[in-house]
């Protein structure tokens, strides 16, 4: 079984990411654990997310998805299936999986917090079935 590591980077809320941790698990079949200390960085640049393709690392950072932060009303919903998306990308990407053409994918590229919400928090057919070798892979 696959093991997913959240490591909080900076000030962010601890909370934020371990109410993460059962949906990654249950799309990623794999074990997901917070880390206990944050990671202390000194600054962000503007990006959703990074990882590295095939590899063991992704960040992601949720500064830009919250609605207060396009002048819009609070909505924590929205916020919380925003980073869902974003960290099923990244780490979409350490599993091997490329951008998606697809826009019911979350594997399709988000260039603006509304492209985000145009897409789901599920892979496609064609990416769920490539997630499913790279796991079988040893
Ligand atoms: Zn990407
Ligand atoms: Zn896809």
């Amino acid at each position: 079984m696959n093991a997913i590591y959240l490591l909080p980077l900076g000030s962010a809320d601890r909370s934020i990411i371990a109410a993460l941790g059962p949906q990654l698990e249950r799309r990623f079949r794999a074990s997901v654990a917070v880390h206990e200390k944050a990671v202390p960085i000194d600054s962000f640049t503007y990006v959703f997310g990074e990882a590295q393709l095939g590899g063991s690392v992704g960040v992601v950072s949720y500064y830009r998805l919250p609605n207060e932060r396009y002048g819009l009303p609070a909505n924590r919903t929205l916020f919380t299936e925003r980073l869902l998306k974003e960290a099923m990308h990244e780490l979409g990407h350490t599993f091997g999986l490329l951008h998606c053409r697809a826009l019911d994918c979350a594997m399709h590229i988000s260039t603006y917090v509304e492209d985000i919400d145009t897409k789901p928090a599920e892979f496609c057919r064609e990416c769920e079935q490539k997630l499913i070798l790279a796991e079988s892979k040893p």
